[in-house]
């Protein structure tokens, strides 16, 4: 549970709680696309969902991993879910309410195009994304069926550390629906380095993330399926090769290589020179490109972010 001061740590932090173990916040790029800057973020670039209405939350704000470069205060983790379940529907328009409780502060700005503006208040593409691991949350299936059927959503991406390959393989069994995007987020390249550097708060975490790997190759005509590998200078960028295996292992659609950034908490734990040049990013992509066969059919440069392709996908 969090402490009253961490609660309102988040809160200074222009994160909403919802319910009992909700949150919701408004993504740097939706800011950028309401204030009318015609800057948009790199999934709407990739993927072509709507940054300005996009609703940033998460059901759950603990994790199961301590990663050194992550941007959120580690010390809150925990191994799995705890408590009760709060409503998927009731989490949906809570966070719907504080979504448009913190964009209403905007309507001053006089950049702001009001009809676009009202336009954003709705939104219709849910990045389950935020914060700790959404997979925790035991309705998370009805949560993404939710989403589309009773509030249309367009589009609903998942992030996963990949932790928890009981909970992805309820998709289509406890769900009508697949999320559109799920990305399993990666850094480490085996074992010893994910423990050195994700900090698994429990033993065995390393073997269930290859076995969600493993799940989300034969789910991929259900759902995009994306490997997101953070590049970190210093920790894992000579290491292309060490990929390879979990490319093989997972067949994603698509690989995304983005470049970590000095950000948040992580400013405690790591150093500016771990962050890498937007030359390196590119150079590590083609490097992995080469060796997995897939191709680059993206970028993104203010995101630091490069998108493979498996070669049918040209
Ligand atoms: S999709 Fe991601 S990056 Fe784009 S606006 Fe939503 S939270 Fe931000």
């Amino acid at each position: 549970m969090l402490t009253e001061q961490q609660k309102e740590r988040l809160y200074k932090q222009q994160f909403r709680l919802v319910g009992s173990h909700s949150v919701v916040k408004i993504c740097f790029w939706t800011k950028e696309c309401v204030r009318n800057k015609g800057k948009v973020c790199y999934k709407q670039h990739f993927y072509g969902v709507n940054c300005g209405n996009c609703l940033e939350m998460s059901p759950v704000i603990t994790c199961n991993q301590r990663c050194k470069h992550c941007w959120r205060d580690t010390s809150v983790f925990s191994s799995g879910w705890q408590g009760e379940a709060d409503d998927p529907k009731e989490i949906i328009k809570g966070c719907i309410e504080a979504r448009k409780k913190l964009l209403v502060g905007f309507k001053g700005n006089d950049k702001i195009d009001l009809e676009k503006f009202d336009n954003y208040l709705i939104p219709d593409h849910a990045a389950i994304s935020l914060t700790g691991e959404p997979t925790f949350y035991p309705r998370l299936p009805e949560l993404v069926d939710s989403f589309f059927d009773d509030f249309n959503f367009k589009t609903v991406f998942l992030v996963t550390n990949g932790t928890v390959p009981e909970m992805l393989k309820k998709f289509g069994k406890e769900s009508k629906r697949f999320p559109t995007n799920i990305y399993l987020s990666l850094e480490a390249y085996d074992e010893g380095s994910y423990k050195r550097f994700t900090c698994p708060v429990k033993e065995g975490l390393w073997n269930k993330v290859n076995e969600s790997m493993k799940h989300l190759n034969t789910v991929k005509d259900k759902t995009r399926t994306i490997l997101r590998i953070t590049a970190i200078k210093g920790f894992n960028m000579n290491k292309a090769e060490k990929f390879v295996k979990f490319v093989e292992l997972m067949q994603p659609e698509h690989i995304e290589v983005k470049g970590y950034g000095f950000l948040g908490y992580s400013r405690k734990r790591m150093k500016e020179e771990n962050v890498p040049k937007w030359e390196e990013v590119q150079e590590f992509a083609e490097n992995l490109s080469k060796r997995c066969g897939y191709k680059v059919t993206a970028k993104h440069e203010p995101s630091n972010v490069v998108q493979l392709s498996k070669e049918k996908m040209l």
